[in-house]
């Protein structure tokens, strides 16, 4: 692409959850015009569903509808992510393309490999751009990676405040404050000083720090986690219900291990965990993000965490191994578990009355075992008292 060819040409990505505003804000600063297709809605997956084998698991479809929903939008380049591996998302990129040339639309595709690290995003940069300057394109990578980390943060205040709020719904306001603030900023310094401004924005949340809060883990396909649509608001329905969610598998966490540079990142990263937790369940990658699945169970086991809720696509085939792996892990991890799949199909009512089913059995858990506590801590005092 010629960089007169790249004048004013929008360039779209598939959504996932809130990472529009990374991508956004990258291609801004190098000079191209991001196209934000409207957030995937059920016309992106009726249009998806329509066009993709019945059989492909669910993020394909969202992401083939959000392409042909961008497309004719007005885009001139989609973006597809794609990477090697197990599973078949090494086969979307090309399977993507192919459906959008069949069906006759004339927006060009562009790829970003995503396990090259630092180097894809550079190249996928240089390629969209038709620039090559090495200054721009790592301002353009830092302003991405902090926002990604930004939105995660943004994300798990989320959660703690709505867990607590005392007016339903504060917390989602502050937080879409907050998700429009996002974009106004555009520098490394201007993030900085965002999130500090986002973080008092959020404290503004009234809440009852007395609440008997849940605290429950989210696992599974990494698409299904961050994405709302795609997983039904599932951290929505949990903080509804008086639930904080915390999630591994975010796209900062996976940026760690795949992107960021060793000498740039502090402590274990999501991947050394898991293959360190994950051993005597799994012994090696089998794809997808089922060795992180495998982990995370164990990692909340471990942390006392009161329940863990794996959501994956149907027929997504590594999450299929992690869910046959989970009634094995029962021997050493007492935790809940609680495996959700998700389709085109996936009904509202039933699934909401699974997670509320879910977490009722959590709170009684929860309540028992304080009970026990309790009595525990009385026994002893009898046996003294009596001798
Ligand atoms: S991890 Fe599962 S859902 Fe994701 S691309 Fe692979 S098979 Fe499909």
């Amino acid at each position: 692409m010629s960089n007169k060819e790249t004048k004013n040409k929008k360039i779209s990505f598939p959504h996932m959850g809130t990472i529009s505003h990374a991508w956004a804000s990258a291609l801004k600063v190098v000079g191209c015009e991001p196209y934000v297709q409207p957030y995937t809605s059920k016309k992106a997956l009726s249009l998806g569903t329509k066009h993709a084998p019945e059989a492909i698991c669910l993020p394909y479809k969202l992401i083939l509808g959000n392409f042909i929903e961008a497309i004719e939008g007005g885009t001139d380049y989609v973006a597809m992510i794609t990477a090697p591996g197990c599973c078949r998302l090494g086969e979307y990129g090309k399977c993507i393309h192919n459906a959008l040339t069949d069906l006759g639309y004339e927006a060009k595709y562009l790829e970003l490999q995503l396990y090259d690290g630092v180097k894809g995003l550079y190249d996928f940069l240089k390629i969209a751009s038709g620039k090559n300057n090495y200054l721009l394109f790592t301002k353009a990578i830092m302003i991405f990676i902090l926002k990604i980390f930004l939105l995660d943060k943004l994300e798990s205040q989320l959660s703690y405040y709505r867990a607590r709020e005392i007016k339903f719904g504060d917390a989602e306001k502050q937080y879409n404050k907050c998700l429009k603030m996002i974009d106004e900023y555009n520098t490394v310094s201007g993030i900085k000083k965002a999130e500090k401004i986002m973080l008092e924005e959020m404290a503004k949340v009234e809440i009852d720090k007395d609440r008997e809060v849940l605290n429950v883990d989210i696992t599974g396909e990494i698409y299904v986690v961050n994405d709302e649509f795609s997983n039904q608001n599932i951290e929505k329905e949990l903080g509804r219900m008086g639930v904080e969610v915390r999630r591994s598998l975010t796209v900062s966490s996976f940026l760690k291990d795949a992107v960021i540079p060793k000498q740039f990142r502090k402590g274990e990263t999501h991947l050394q965990r898991a293959n360190r937790l994950a051993k005597p369940y799994l012994m090696r990658d089998i794809g997808g993000d089922a060795l992180e699945c495998v982990s995370d169970v164990a990692y909340a086991n471990e942390r006392g965490i009161d329940g863990i809720i794996h959501v994956s696509p149907f027929t997504c085939m590594p999450e299929i191994m992690s869910q046959n792996i989970f009634p094995a892990m029962r021997e050493t991890c007492e935790i809940p578990i609680l495996p959700l799949i998700l389709d085109e199909q996936t009904g509202r009512a039933g699934y909401i009355t699974r997670i509320e089913a879910f977490v009722d059995l959590m709170r009684r858990r929860k309540r028992k075992q304080k009970m026990e506590a309790k009595s525990a801590d009385k026994e002893p005092q009898s046996e003294s008292t009596a001798v």
